[in-house]
C-alpha cells in the first residue's frame, strides 16, 4: 500500500495532476533557527515600516516620486537626469545578491525576502491566532461552514485587510513622501485618485500574495528563484540532508538491517513551507528556511542522536566548504567594488546645484575698439543652473578674484536667481576682456556658482590669434 505521507514524485505537492492548487497547512516548528528568523523579521518588518519615515541629513531616507521624477536613496538626492547614479545604485544591489548567493545560497530567500518575512512573520501568525495550528486550520477548511468557520474566517480576513492597507499606505509613502501621504489621508480619495489606486491596487496585492497565493509566488513567479542554479555552484551553502547518515531510514530497509538516522517521521516534509521532502536532494523549490533543520534536530534530540541530519552543507561536501574565495565569487566580489567604487566617486562630485557653459552659436568672439588704441574681446555662453536639491535654491554668479584682477569682467541680468527644487534655469552670459590678455587666442576664467555649495568652473574663452 503507497504511503499517504510519501509526497508524489511526477508533480509538484503543491499542484494536483491536472495543475490545481493544493492548499499547504505547513506545521509549526521550534528551534534555534526559527528563534533567530523570529527576531530578525521583528526587525525586518519595524525597518520596512519605519523606512519612509526615516530622515538622512533632514531628507528621506528612501523616496522614489515618479510623476516628480525625484528619487532619495539614504538621504542622497537624485533626478531622472542622474539616471547613471540610479544604474550604480541598482547594479550594486544586483551583484550583492549574486556574491551573497554564489557564497551563501538562497540565505535572502528565507531570512530576508519580503515574501518570507511578511508570510512567516505576520501573515501565518495571524492565521495561527485565530484558525489554530496546522491541523485545525486543515480540518476548519475541509469542514462544513459552520457559524464558528463564518466568524474565523471572516476575523483572518478582516485584520488580512488592515494589515494589507498599512503596508499599501507604507509601500505608497516611499512614492510620495510621508507629508504627501499625511495630507492625502485627511481628504477624500477622490482629490487623488492616482495615489489612492496605487495605494489600494498595493494593498490588494498584498492580501492576494501574502494571505492566499503565497508559495506559489515563490515556485511560479519568483525570478530570483529561476536563476538560482546559474549563480550557485558545488561550494555555495545550501540546506540539506545527510543520505550517508540517514539512509537507509526507517520502515523503508528490508527487515532487520542497520538503519541509518533517519526516522522517516516526515515531520521534516510536515513544516516545509513550499510542500517538498529534501530528502530527495536540494530542489529549486527549497527556499532555505531553515525549518526542516529545526524540526529533524528536535526529532533527533528526542530518539538520543547528534543533530544536523538535515543542515546547511554544500553540494560538494561539509558547511566547511563554503568560502567566499573562489573564482566566481571572487569575480562578483570584484565587480561590486568597481560598481561600489563608482558610485562613491559620483556621490561626492554630486552637487546640490550644477552649472555647465555651453557657447552660443553665433560667432565665437567679438572684438570691438576702445578709444586707448586697444580693443575689448566678448564671448557668450549660455548658462545652464540646475537646483538639485528638494528645497528651493538662492544661486548667485560671480567671477572668481583671480579672473577679475586680469581684467575679465562678466554681465549677465540675472546673477542672482531662486531656483524652485528640481528647476533648471538658462541664463545669457557675457564675458568681456581686454585683447592684450588673450594668449595663442585663448584666456582662461574662473567662475563660482554660489548656492548651498560652492561649484567653481573653469570656462576657456578665445579671442583673435594676433
Ligand atoms: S525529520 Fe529527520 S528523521 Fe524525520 S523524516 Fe525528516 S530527516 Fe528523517
Ligand atoms: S526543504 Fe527545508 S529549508 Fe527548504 S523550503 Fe522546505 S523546510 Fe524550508
Amino acid at each position: 500500500m503507497s504511503n499517504p505521507r510519501e509526497l508524489p514524485t511526477d508533480h509538484l505537492a503543491t499542484t494536483t495532476k491536472d495543475g490545481h492548487r493544493v492548499y499547504l497547512y505547513p506545521a509549526d516548528v521550534r528551534g534555534f533557527f526559527r528563534t533567530l528568523r523570529n527576531f530578525l523579521n521583528v526587525i525586518l518588518i519595524a525597518f520596512f515600516l519605519a523606512l519612509p519615515w526615516i530622515r538622512i541629513g533632514g531628507r528621506p531616507a528612501i523616496l522614489l516620486h515618479l510623476p516628480e521624477r525625484k528619487f532619495a536613496i539614504l538621504g542622497i538626492q537624485f533626478w531622472a537626469h542622474d539616471a547613471p547614479m540610479l544604474f550604480f545604485v541598482i547594479a550594486g544591489a544586483v551583484l550583492t545578491i549574486f556574491f551573497i548567493t554564489a557564497v551563501w545560497g538562497r540565505i535572502w530567500c528565507g531570512y530576508a525576502c519580503p515574501q518570507t518575512v511578511f508570510v512567516d512573520g505576520v501573515f501565518r501568525k495571524i492565521e495561527r491566532w485565530i484558525e489554530g495550528d496546522s491541523i485545525a486550520r486543515r480540518r476548519l477548511d475541509e469542514g462544513p461552514w459552520t457559524s464558528d468557520k463564518v466568524f474565523k474566517k471572516a476575523a483572518k480576513w478582516g485584520v488580512f485587510v488592515a494589515v494589507s492597507l498599512v503596508i499599501g499606505h507604507s509601500f505608497l509613502a516611499t512614492f510620495t513622501g510621508t507629508e504627501a501621504l499625511a495630507e492625502m489621508m485627511k481628504q477624500s480619495p477622490l482629490q487623488s485618485p492616482g495615489a489612492f489606486g496605487v495605494m489600494a491596487f498595493i494593498s490588494g496585492l498584498v492580501l492576494f500574495d501574502f494571505g492566499w497565493f503565497r508559495e506559489q509566488f515563490c515556485l511560479i513567479a519568483c525570478p530570483y528563484g529561476r536563476f538560482q542554479s546559474v549563480l550557485m555552484d558545488d561550494r555555495s551553502m545550501v540546506v540539506g540532508y545527510d543520505v550517508k547518515r540517514g539512509e537507509p531510514r526507517r520502515g523503508v530497509a528490508p527487515p532487520n538491517p542497520p538503519t541509518g538516522d533517519c526516522v522517516n517521521c516526515y515531520r521534516c516534509v510536515a513544516v516545509c513551507p513550499t510542500g517538498i521532502d529534501i530528502r530527495r536532494g536540494t530542489q529549486m523549490e527549497c527556499i532555505a528556511c531553515t525549518a526542516c533543520m529545526d524540526a529533524c534536530d528536535r526529532v533527533m534530540e528526542k530518539i538520543g542522536k547528534p543533530t544536523g541530519l538535515i543542515r546547511y552543507k554544500t553540494f560538494a561536501g561539509d558547511r566547511d566548504q563554503v568560502s567566499p574565495f573562489r573564482p566566481r565569487s571572487i569575480l562578483y566580489a570584484v565587480l561590486l567594488a568597481l560598481v561600489a567604487s563608482a558610485l562613491v566617486v559620483k556621490i561626492r562630485n554630486h552637487q546640490l546645484v550644477s552649472a555647465d557653459f555651453v557657447r552660443a552659436t553665433e560667432a565665437p568672439y567679438q572684438v570691438v575698439p576702445n578709444a586707448d588704441g586697444g580693443a575689448t574681446v566678448t564671448n557668450h555662453f549660455k548658462l545652464d543652473i540646475r537646483n538639485q536639491d528638494f528645497d528651493p535654491s538662492q544661486v548667485r554668479v560671480r567671477l572668481a578674484e583671480e579672473s577679475k584682477a586680469r581684467g575679465v569682467e562678466l554681465v549677465t541680468v540675472h546673477p542672482e536667481l531662486e531656483l524652485r527644487a528640481g528647476e533648471l534655469r538658462r541664463l545669457d552670459v557675457f564675458f568681456r576682456f581686454p585683447k592684450s590678455i588673450v594668449e595663442k587666442g585663448r584666456v582662461q576664467a574662473f567662475v563660482e556658482i554660489a548656492g548651498k555649495d560652492l561649484i567653481r568652473q573653469e570656462v576657456r574663452l578665445v579671442g583673435p590669434l594676433f
